[in-house]
């Protein structure tokens, strides 16, 4: 039987079709990098970008120039501009806004071919660092109120360059997506005085079906009422609401975490495109208490279409719970009852 699953913290209906059952190897293999005759995130290409805002760099290097370990910079093509003043605007009952915003790019290691998830724990927490840096730095500017951090892996998942990046997008308004999760949080927190993230963690760390990996700070899971097939997130076990001020000493360990959820996707489903994105509470005003910061990973398998476009409806072929079981290392119910040991790197 199919079955109707609600998001306990924005309220959205997904089917799990449970008997498609979908297995890892029923995906379509995939792979899809992205040649390019001269990447301008290589070193030595560094003129081909916008100067740097922020690099980690081997001492004695200079800017704009190779010895950097991660390097952000401006997008070249921007979906919202720096420059100018934030002046809304209505047409008749249309509301209309300048593109004001901030669009930057963080290119997390100079070799070409490698992927975040290949990178070592420490190049890693170099890499949170900073996205960090880059979104407490956009903070300041007062007519930013959301800032989103960002990652789009191969072709189908919306990269237009294969060289490992992660974005960070500074918007005037809060979005959409992060509102309902906002609201959903405020309302649950209104009712029961407690986070629904907090309630969510303790509930699925002793239920123990659903989660994916987990270190002393951190926690990976496959959500009750996932919206794609391996649908991963990533939560923070202790309590706080906005990723920018994850502490130092957190830092490293989140990287662990985010590098062995990465892996684990990678393995088990041949190295998927995927996007994953950090929902953070807008740093404006206070959502503190309720709203609790978190990584969605998002492998790319299937296609959104008409159904999914028409009613903001999701069918997904593969239960959170097997997606779990198998991104956890065992894969449960072969035809000899053996259980198989998937490989972990
Ligand atoms: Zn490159
Ligand atoms: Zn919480
Ligand atoms: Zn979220």
């Amino acid at each position: 039987m199919p079955e109707l699953r609600k998001d306990p913290v924005i309220g959205r209906w997904v089917i799990i079709s449970t008997e498609r059952g979908k297995r890892p190897t029923d995906f379509p293999p995939r792979t899809d990098r992205i040649d390019t005759r001269m990447c301008p995130f290589c070193p030595g290409n560094e003129s081909a970008t916008p100067p740097e805002i922020l690099a980690l760099r081997d001492n004695g290097t200079a800017p704009n120039a190779p010895g950097w370990r991660v390097r952000a910079i401006s997008n070249k093509y921007p979906a919202l501009k720096i420059e100018g003043e934030l002046n809304r605007e209505g047409v008749g009952l249309f509301d209309k806004m300048n593109g004001v915003g901030a669009h930057e790019v963080i290119i997390e290691t100079p070799d070409h071919d490698k992927e975040l998830e290949q990178l070592s724990v420490e190049q890693v927490t170099d890499v949170i660092w900073v996205y960090r840096e880059r979104a407490l730095d956009l903070q300041k500017d007062m007519r930013f109120r959301y800032l989103m951090l960002f990652k789009n892996k191969g072709v189908s998942a919306g990269a237009s360059l294969s060289h490992s990046h992660a974005q960070l997008i500074a918007t005037p308004v809060v979005p959409k997506r992060v509102s309902e999760e906002l609201e959903g949080s405020r309302r649950y927190y209104e009712y029961k005085e407690r986070c629904i993230f907090c309630d969510i963690i303790k509930q699925e760390i002793s239920m123990n079906e659903r989660v994916v990996a987990q270190n002393e700070s951190f926690l990976a899971l496959a959500p009750f009422a996932p919206r794609f097939p391996f649908e991963t997130w990533v939560l923070p076990k202790f309590h706080s609401s906005q990723f920018p001020k994850l502490a130092d000493q957190d830092i490293r360990l989140f990287a662990a975490i985010l590098k062995d959820t990465l892996q684990r996707l990678e393995g088990v489903l041949n190295n998927p495109p995927y996007n994953f994105m950090i929902h953070t509470a807008p740093h404006t005003n206070g959502h503190d208490l309720e709203y609790h910061w978190h990584v969605e990973i998002i492998p790319k398998l299937t296609r959104v279409a008409g159904f999914e476009w028409g009613t903001g409806f999701y069918i997904n072929p593969t239960p959170p719970e097997d997606a779990a079981q198998y991104l956890r290392g065992i894969v449960l119910g072969q035809p000899q009852g053996e259980p198989l040991i998937v490989p972990q790197r």
